[in-house]
Parts: structure tokens; sequence; C-alpha cells
């Protein structure tokens, strides 16, 4: 198989490996499309530790090719989205409705699916390793669903998207007629965007230095650009808002300045959501009498708070029949050669989203 794997350096290295035999609760899948998300950057420039090698990739769609004995949860020629959560199902975190927060991501993640030539033994990114043109992973990180959508559209349904959308619908359940402020508009930030849409705000502020991301913005439901170069963004937010603020403020960046930025935009009462993922070693302060006296409620956000058992394929309800657009979140279908540049994009705003389809 060939695969691009983080050594330890963020050029990763696009090379021929061996798969490691699968166990009886593993699964093998035939990629098909796998986007290209800034937490896969994050982990090759060390912003979140992982170690070397790994398999990198956490965004992906593909068909089951083989199953382990022991799997009940898809057969082989099914459809799958990887979900870089496992839902095992079983600990306290599923069985109480929070599969997101599932206890197994610390298991799945250091188990080795390949050898490389020097004989190291790479684990896959999160218990996936979508970088490549297969990948062996634990059954309880796939979810079965039923389309005919692309695979590169369905991709992004196993972060950005469900991040992003879940984030509005789940995380802070958005109720019709809200105002809803968007802290960084690049793939998650525009499913946060059109998840506020699907909800029913009456006003989105889509927020970004980079002109392509609030154009972009605009096009899946933004009502109001707001450019952070051409002043205070919050003081910005306030003069559309009659001083008032957002009934919701998104971070989707991971920054403790925008922490605090998403909020100061949130009107009193209302409620500032962290979708971006910060360092995994930064603080974030807050005004300690505001905490007290505005009553606004902050909300961590991990996955979009979803089930993916149940939301993918809701999500992929939503596309096909129209509510949601994935096909303008693609950017790019890129060559698995090709990641390093689609990194390089990422970083500097060329792109929504670049997505590898052929390897
Ligand atoms: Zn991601
Ligand atoms: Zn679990």
């Amino acid at each position: 198989m060939r695969a691009a794997i983080f050594t330890g350096t963020p050029e990763l290295s696009v090379e021929d490996v061996t798969a490691i035999e699968p166990g009886p609760s593993d699964v093998v899948v035939r990629i098909g499309a796998s986007g290209v998300c800034h937490s896969d950057v994050s982990a090759s420039n060390g912003t979140l530790p992982i170690p070397a090698p790994c398999i990198l990739g956490h965004e992906g769609a593909g068909i089951v090719e083989w199953a382990g004995s022991e799997v009940t949860r898809v057969k082989v020629g099914d459809q799958v989205i990887a979900s870089f959560v496992p839902a095992c199902g079983n600990c306290f975190y599923c069985l109480h409705g929070q599969s997101n927060l599932c206890t197994m991501g610390g298991e799945v993640m250091f188990t080795p699916r390949a050898t490389r030539g020097d004989g190291s033994t790479p684990a896959g990114f999160t218990g996936l390793g979508t970088f490549a043109d297969q990948m062996t992973c634990n059954q309880a990180s796939l979810v079965k669903i039923e389309t005919d959508l692309p695979d590169a559209q369905l991709a992004l349904i196993g972060c950005g998207v469900t991040t992003g959308v879940g984030a509005a619908l789940n995380t802070a359940k958005i109720v019709p007629g809200s105002t809803v402020a968007v802290i960084g508009c690049g793939g998650v930030g525009q499913a946060v965007i059109q998840g506020a849409r699907i909800a029913g705000a009456s006003r989105i502020f889509a927020i970004d230095p980079v002109e392509l991301k609030r154009k972009t913005a605009e096009v899946f439901g933004a009502t109001d650009l707001i450019d952070p170069g051409a002043g205070d963004a919050t003081a910005q937010l306030m003069e559309l808002t009659g001083g008032i603020g957002a009934d919701y403020a998104f971070e989707v960046i991971g920054l403790p300045e925008t922490i605090a930025q998403a909020y100061a935009m949130a009107r009193r009462g209302g409620t500032a959501v962290v979708v971006g993922m910060p360092k995994w070693d930064s603080q974030v302060t807050l005004p300690g009498f505001q905490l007290f006296y505005d009553e606004k409620k902050l909300l961590g956000c991990v996955y979009g708070s979803a089930q993916v058992r149940s939301d993918f394929q809701r999500f992929v309800d939503l596309v096909e029949t129209g509510r949601l657009d994935l096909g303008s979140m693609v950017s790019a279908e890129i060559g698995l050669d090709d990641v390093n540049d689609a990194f390089r994009a990422m970083q500097s705003g060329e792109v929504i989203r670049s997505v590898i389809t052929h390897v």
C-alpha cells in the first residue's frame, strides 16, 4: 500500500509500506477519498504532539474490502465513512449518548498498522490513517452509510463537516431566528455557517481576514462579512448588532485570543462555542466579572458533539436533499503525492478543502 507518513518533520513522506495483518475486530477499507484537514497540519508541526512515524489522514470514505471474524458492524462491500473518534458503544460516554467522547480513542491511536522499509511500524492518526490507498482500523471507527454521493464529499463528513454542522446543530442547538458569529472560515468554519443556515439563523456574521474565505462564506449562507484587517472585529460586530452582540459566537481557529474574542462577541446571556483545537498547553484568559455578570455560556465542542452512528447518515441525507452543500466545499481533488502542497495551500488560505481522490 502507499501512504503519506509523518516522520517527525512537517514534510510528509509518501512511500510504499506493507500493511500489518489485521486482527479479529479490524476492518480493511479501500480509501475512495481523504480530506486534508488542519488537524493533519497540526500533527505534522507539533501543535498536536503525536509519536512518529504515523500515517496521517483522519477524514475519509471508502469501501470495506475485508472484515475480521468478530466484526459485526460492517461487511465486505459496505460503503463507510471513517470516524476519527471511534464509537465503541460500550464505554461510559457511549452509553450516555456522548460517543464523541468515547474512551476507545486512546487505544486505537497507538495500534501499529504498517511496516516501513526501515522496519518501523506507524500507527494510523486517530486510529485511521486515510492518507493511503488502503486503511486498517477497528470496526468502531467506521460507520456504514447508504448514498450515491461521491467519495470526495463523503470524506468531509468524517471530520470537518460533522465538526462544524454538529457544532451548530448539536452543541449550540441554534434556535431559528438567532444571530450567529463565526470566527475563522476555513472548512470547519464554513460548515458551522451552513449548520447555522440549516438551523434557521436570521443573521450569520462571517469573520476572516482572507477575502476568498469571506466570499465563500457568503455562498454558504453568511449575511454579513467582517474583515478583522479593516478594524477591530468585535467593534464591527457590535456596531452591526446595535451594541448587543451575537446570540451565538463560534471560535473555529483554536487560539486563546480568538476564544476570548468569541466570548466578547456573544451577547449577555448568549453562547460562545470553542470549535477550533487550541495548542495542547495553551491557556485562555477571560474577564472574571463578566463571567458572572453577563451570564454567558461557554461551551467546548469535540467533533460537533456528534453521535456518528446516526449523525453521519443524517448529514448525508441533508446533502442529498440539497440542504447541505458539500460540493462547493471541495476546492481541489488531488493525488497523494500532492499532500505537502495541499498543507501549504491550506496554511496560506488558498483553499477551503483539498481532497485526495487518487493515490
Ligand atoms: Zn479534521
Ligand atoms: Zn465508547
